[in-house]
């Protein structure tokens, strides 16, 4: 049985296995903590569930803790979380009570390892107060932020601000979603692991037999969206442009997501969706459990396009996921979608659902594009976009916080390697 470094080796090459090696050798045994606020459910998660093993398996003493919390401090979040994306929301002081009440207990829950670990990665606004809480900590604490804090509501900021500024430093996906803030920020983009259910080859009969449990017919063009339904996915976009390409071309669509643990907004934007879709027989609305990944897959995989029609987004692994298995993806020009899809070279960036109808149609017309398309959008996935690729950034990162205040850093390999 090969390990997992090994099997990386056969996509990336032995260098970059070398490399990690290299970078993570000065860190074994070192712990180093990973928080969120899910389990399951969105891109964070789906990145720390692979990050942790690999982190072990080069001798790291890595660990992934979730922070929970009642309803009320997810409504909270989720206020925080689109205010910070750009919406006004007013968030009463009982919820802002809810929200510092669950860090503190969160933060009473984990206190030993939070104070013993080297290195603690806060992953998003929900977990951010729990450095506040711990004066006693000996580490470093990095606050990775995977949203777009372009242009926040400013009062929700400013109250979030005064939890971030403590951090050591703070992880931003692309420059322009990051605020001044007094402590070093850096720029590491997220990443796809190749290997995972969600990522890893299937045959043509696996992927057939998936979609037609859903009685999904292959030979009329499937077009696909894999999302949380999220008003800032703009599920509703795209039934309309689903409308407008089928007044020209017989063409299905998917509509794929299930809810996140930490969205309570999801059951309501469902509904909305559904109404809007109403009986259509072309419109398969697929609500998935949070585990569905090798579906999620064989969707990606047996779509002749992929839609990813955000009018906000983090960065949107979904896309390159897509990416990943030579489609071309046809997305909102927003966010991190901006550094995968390079228009008219990869697949297409749109605004409106007409724009995504017109891409959707000229595609459909021309199955060499989506071909030649869906061979570039793999190749920019491969160069920059794999787990490898982040782990790297991440460990030359966390090296340069331990060592940096020395003349050198030595990394070497260790003589059994
Ligand atoms: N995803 C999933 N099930 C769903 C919807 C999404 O497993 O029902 C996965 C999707 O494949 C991707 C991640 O969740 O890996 C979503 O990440 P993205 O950055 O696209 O959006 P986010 O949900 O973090 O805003």
């Amino acid at each position: 049985m090969k390990t997992l470094l090994e099997q990386y080796a056969t996509i990336v090459g032995n260098e970059v296995i070398d490399h990690l090696k290299q970078l993570a050798n000065p860190l074994r045994g070192m712990k180093i903590i990973h928080i969120n606020s899910t389990k399951e459910g969105g891109g964070v998660a789906e990145i720390l569930n692979r990050l942790i093993p690999l982190k072990r398996e080069l001798g790291i003493d890595a660990e992934w803790e979730v922070i929970n919390g009642n309803s009320e401090f997810y409504q909270c979040t989720k206020k925080i979380h689109n205010a910070l994306q750009g919406n006004r929301e007013e968030i009463s002081g009982n919820l802002y009570k809810a929200y510092e009440e669950t860090n503190l207990q969160n933060y009473e829950r984990l206190r030993s390892r939070l104070e013993e670990a080297s290195i603690v990665f806060i992953h998003d606004p929900q977990p951010a107060p729990l450095l506040h809480y711990c004066s006693g900590r000996k580490g470093k604490w990095l606050w990775r932020c995977h949203i777009d804090v372009s242009h926040p509501f400013r009062p929700v900021w400013k109250y979030l601000r005064n939890y971030v500024e403590g951090y050591n430093a703070s992880i931003w996906s692309l420059a322009n979603f990051a605020q001044p803030l007094a402590h070093p920020l850096y720029l590491i983009p997220p990443s796809i692991d190749p290997l995972s259910k969600k990522n890893l080859e299937l045959t043509d009969k696996e992927i057939t037999g998936f979609l037609d449990e859903w009685n999904i017919d292959r030979s009329i063009p499937v077009i696909t969206q894999v999302s949380r339904f999220d008003r800032f996915k703009d599920p509703i976009g795209v039934i309309q442009a689903f409308k407008l390409v089928r007044k020209y071309t017989p063409v299905q669509l998917v509509l794929a997501g299930g809810g996140a643990t930490d969205d309570p907004e999801g059951t309501q934007v469902l509904g909305e969706v559904k109404e809007f879709a109403g009986s259509d027989p072309d419109i398969h609305i697929l609500e998935l459990p949070p585990d569905a990944h090798l579906l999620i897959n064989a969707l990606q995989r047996g779509s002749d396009i992929v839609l990813q029609k955000s009018l906000r987004e983090g960065f949107g692994l979904t896309v390159t996921e897509a990416m990943w298995k030579r489609k071309p993806v046809i997305a909102g020009h927003t966010g991190g979608i901006r550094l995968q899809v390079i228009n008219h070279y990869n697949g297409f960036l749109v605004n409106t659902p007409e724009g995504t109808a017109l891409r959707v149609r000229y595609l459909l017309k021309h199955p060499d594009i989506i071909e030649l398309m869906g061979k570039r959008a793999h190749q920019v996935v491969l160069d920059n976009f794999l787990i490898t690729r982040q782990l790297q950034e991440y460990l030359t990162l966390v090296l340069a916080l331990i060592y940096g205040s020395e003349d050198r850093i030595e990394i070497k390999m260790q003589a059994t390697a």
